[in-house]
């Protein structure tokens, strides 16, 4: 079949393919001739010089050229078989040996001109053992560039499909194709950035003639790439600010300050700093679409509370949604303490409800009764018409992807809606993961926090823990402690939230009030026990991740991670952060013996640094930003080519182009954008058709 776009033919039908090999091809993603275009090689090596025999040194890695004079497989001692071959050139000689491939005896001839590329050794005979090479035969398609005397590309490969028929397979591709690749970087743009073209960037990424071009030609694919994501959010963005038919809310004078008057603390700068940016937004008519990315513990809670309180002055309702059920109850609890005493009607929507008690807050919800609705994600969004719903506010949603938001706009929702993260994201990957929004951050604590003490110890000083926890529990303070693992896995050896809670309460400290809490429990059970922790009833709460987000206990000052190592940092600092939330000094114990360097290496960065911005970054170049964060459920595509730590600058670069141009032309309907604009739809689909840009 021919696709109208030569490109998008299949890879199966060139030369050399067919459909065994197009199986293959796919594996590694290449479907379509365009894909082939776009596999880029893992690395590059320099076998470009080629070195007279003579000035071939021991330990060089090189390339020499010469002519096959003599070449036979003789025997070891050990009976192994070596084929040995002899190659001149006019300056010297040098062997070739493979050990147990005798057949190649049979695929060299006497006479052949021949390249070989290793590394040479000298022992009685200069050698190079299991050289690359390539025979200079007149061969049809002059392949013996591609492989030989050149900076040659080396592919990601997959089993059945060697380095050198993917080589030769591109090589090949490149000459008919190349020249149908769409340039679909606006001409000013490329000019004035000093980008090379599209197709001196693909044969240069494949074939670099010196290693200046295959500079060039990263930048430019590096940049593509970023260009098209970043388009795509700002399109996001844009299509969102277009609307300016949102709610305005209004302020009444005198709103902030009698709020602060009700608080028992002075709100810090930064929150101040939020609310007063918050409050722009919501006067105005264009939707708000706000992040606030602050550091766990910095009271993002109160700053979304003066927010619902807006929209309740302004006759609506507020909804808040949250991923967990245990952070709902919470939230509910915080927040009813002050709102309810003003007579604002607040409810919880979870899923653990009785089922006449859900229908009662539906109800209310329906009758316009219901003032703010706390839940999770689902439920709020299947029971809460967002109609009459000024202000939405996600809490601890640092997998609220892309899609996700833009979901929210599809409906035709008008709220405002603000989003709010402890997940430190370094600002190079905000600018991917959250490029649609708006950004507010709070990196500081309120007043009068000590910082939190953290401390790595080996499994074998475990005593010496518990005593501590005995410490600070018998002055009146509370425990966590934390395992990996609900139950006991056979033979895994780590760490259940059930077996540490039978160890500590008969073995350990039966004379203390001890509780387990894990995810699985019915949420009336979790409320209770969250309930009894916050009253101080309970010393010591034994759980799981579940913990993680969000749960605030001032009260609380140790924290014991068992097997520690086998969460993530991000994960490790949510968990931290659920201590040092009053004025006492808190402590963090990490109990783990890690085998590996790189968990090691975690847990030393993790003891060392407090501020979760600088873990982020640090998550970030020990892991990579696809694990990381998990860019791919943050409902982005994988970034493939460009490295958004290493290759930050052109990703700011493309941003600030991207942003530019759809400022300008902000449906990319533009006769000259519309190569453009086909590439991200195609690239995006199922995740931007909202825009209906298509
Ligand atoms: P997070 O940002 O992690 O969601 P919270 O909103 O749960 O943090 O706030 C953490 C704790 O700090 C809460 O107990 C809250 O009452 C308290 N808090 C918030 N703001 C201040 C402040 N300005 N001064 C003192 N304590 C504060
Ligand atoms: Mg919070």
């Amino acid at each position: 079949m021919q696709a109208k776009n030569p490109l998008q033919n299949k890879a199966q039908y060139l030369k050399g393919v067919g459909p065994k090999r197009a199986t293959l091809l796919e594996r590694l993603g290449i479907d379509t001739v365009y894909d082939l275009l776009y596999y880029l090689p893992r690395r590059y090596e320099d076998r470009s010089g080629i070195l007279p025999i003579k000035e071939v040194r021991g330990e060089d890695t090189c390339t020499v050229r010469g002519r096959v004079r003599a070449h036979s497989v003789w025997k070891t001692k050990r009976g192994m078989l070596v084929y040995d071959m002899t190659v001149s050139d006019s300056t010297g000689t040098i062997h070739g040996v493979w050990y147990n491939q005798p057949y190649l005896k049979s695929y060299f001839k006497s006479g052949q001109d021949i390249i070989l590329y290793g590394k040479a050794e000298k022992f009685k005979y200069l050698q190079m053992t299991h050289p690359d090479y390539e025979v200079l035969s007149k061969d049809e398609d002059g392949l013996e560039t591609a492989h030989m005397g050149r900076i040659v590309p080396i592919y990601p490969l997959t089993q059945d499909i060697t380095q050198k028929y993917l080589r030769a397979l591109i090589y090949r591709s490149l000459d008919g194709n190349v020249n149908m690749v769409k340039e679909i970087l606006p001409t000013n743009i490329r000019a004035k950035n000093k980008l090379a073209d599209i197709r001196f960037a693909i044969r240069n990424i494949h074939f670099p003639n010196n290693f200046d071009n295959l500079k060039m030609a990263y930048r430019r694919l590096v940049f593509e790439e970023f260009f098209i994501l970043e388009s795509a959010l700002a399109l996001m963005k844009g299509r969102v600010k277009k609307h300016s038919d949102g709610i305005s809310h209004e302020v009444e004078e005198g709103l902030f300050a009698s709020f602060q008057k009700m608080l028992p603390f002075k709100l810090t700068k930064e929150q101040d700093e939020a609310i007063s940016e918050i409050e722009k937004d919501m006067r105005s008519p264009v939707p708000m679409n706000r992040l606030l990315e602050g550091e766990v513990g910095s009271g993002k809670t109160v700053v979304a509370m003066y927010a619902l309180l807006l929209t309740i002055k302004n006759g609506f309702r507020g909804a808040v949604m949250v991923p967990t059920e245990i952070l709902a109850q919470q939230h509910y609890l915080t927040m009813s303490e002050f709102f309810m005493p003003l007579g604002i009607n607040i409810r919880l929507l979870i899923g653990s409800l009785s089922r006449e008690a859900k229908e009662e807050v539906r109800r209310e919800v329906r009758e316009g009764k219901a003032d703010i609705v706390i839940g999770t994600h689902s439920l709020i969004q299947e029971n809460v018409s967002f109609e009459k719903t000024g202000l939405i506010v996600v809490d601890e949603q640092h997998k609220f992807g892309v899609s996700q938001r833009a979901l929210f706009r599809q409906k035709g929702i008008k709220s405002d809606v603000l989003i709010m993260t402890a997940t430190p994201i370094p600002r190079t990957l905000a600018l991917t993961v959250y490029g649609d929004l708006d950004i507010t951050t709070m990196r500081e604590m309120p007043e009068g926090r000590p910082p939190i003490s953290t401390y790595w110890v080996e499994e074998e000083r475990k005593d010496r823990v518990y005593k501590f926890v005995r410490e600070e529990i018998l002055n009146g303070r509370q425990a966590y402690v934390i395992c990996p693992r609900i139950e006991k896995t056979e033979k895994s050896g780590i760490a259940s939230a059930e077996e540490m809670y039978d160890e500590l309460r008969n073995d350990i400290f039966p004379d203390l009030k001890t509780a387990l809490l894990h995810g699985r429990m019915k949420a009336g059970e979790k409320e209770r026990l969250m309930r009894d922790f916050r009253n101080n009833k309970i010393n010591i709460l034994v759980s799981t991740v579940v913990i993680e987000v969000g749960i605030d206990v001032p009260n609380a000052t140790v924290m014991v991670i068992l097997d520690a190592d086998r969460f993530g940092l991000a994960q490790l600092h949510q968990m931290r952060g659920r201590i040092g939330r009053g004025e006492y000094k808190s402590y963090c114990v990490l109990l783990s013996d890690p085998k590996n360097e790189n968990a090691r290496r975690r847990l030393e960065a993790f003891e060392r640094l407090q501020d979760g911005f600088e873990l982020a970054e640090q998550d970030l170049s020990m892991r990579g930003p696809g694990e990381a964060l998990g860019t791919r459920q943050h409902g982005l595509p994988e970034i493939r080519f460009g490295d958004i730590v290493a290759d930050k600058d052109i990703l700011e670069l493309a941003r600030r182009e991207a942003f530019e141009l759809i400022e300008k032309d902000s449906n990319l309907s533009d006769e000259r954008n519309r190569d453009l604009r086909d590439v991200i739809m195609e690239r995006y689909k199922g995740k931007l058709e909202f825009l209906g840009v298509g």
